[in-house]
């Protein structure tokens, strides 16, 4: 079994992440099912919505699949917006869900729907020149403890931390033409990539960028 990296496919973002995968001479797994697991060294779960996402997730027996594989074989993840919810050890107002990181998140913490901005930056150890993160009524990230080390912070709110085993980002690097987040992912799964420049980002789904 060749491995590789799951996007979980529920709900959200995942065709954008999938193809930025491939565009990185990755071939995703779109995770609908606990056996899908199998083949993943990681796993990105997408922006979409976090209460739709985690129902779907408990009712297809994949929250429980995915805490025991980070758990029993280090499979790492990487949340993006609603799935950096859905990972971290404690949601404002809510309970917590996947409980894989130490970092307490706000939903909606950026401002509603019309608040949603972009935003260029270089992030050391990513990308070392700037380039284009997309915050869609994004959550923030309020404090990290313990193991996690914080990757980034934009308007004094901490939006991609990490540990050993799990990446969060309260953006979407999926919705520009930047592959370094999936880079990085795919080195921290220890997943060989090949060195594809990035393109421009021509979008088939909902979102066009200036
Ligand atoms: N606001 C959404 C939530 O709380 C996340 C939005 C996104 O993933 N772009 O789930």
């Amino acid at each position: 079994m060749k491995e590789t990296i799951g996007v979980l496919a529920l709900q959200g973002g995942f065709r954008e992440h999938g193809a930025h995968l491939r565009q990185c001479g990755i071939e995703p797994v779109y995770v609908k099912d606990p056996d899908d697991l199998a083949p993943c060294r990681g796993l990105i779960i997408p922006g979409g919505e976090s209460s739709c996402l985690r129902r779907l997730m408990k009712g297809f027996a994949l929250d429980s699949a995915i805490i025991d594989a980070v758990h029993s074989r280090q499979m790492r993840v990487w949340g993006t917006c609603a799935g950096a919810i859905l990972c971290a050890d404690e949601i404002i107002g809510e309970t917590p869900c996947l409980s894989l990181i130490e970092a307490s998140v706000e939903r909606n913490l950026f401002g509603a729907q019309l608040a949603s901005f972009t935003e260029d930056t270089a992030i050391p150890g990513v990308c070392d020149t700037p380039e284009r993160f997309v915050f869609i009524r994004a959550p923030g990230i309020r404090r990290v403890w313990g193991k996690t080390r914080v990757l980034h912070v934009t308007r004094d709110i901490i939006t991609a931390a990490e540990n050993d085993d799990v990446l969060i980002t309260s953006f979407h690097p999926e919705l520009s033409s930047s592959l370094s987040f999936h880079r990085y992912f795919a080195s921290k799964c220890g997943v060989s990539i090949q060195n594809s420049p990035d393109q421009t980002w021509a979008p088939t789904s909902w979102m066009t960028l200036g």
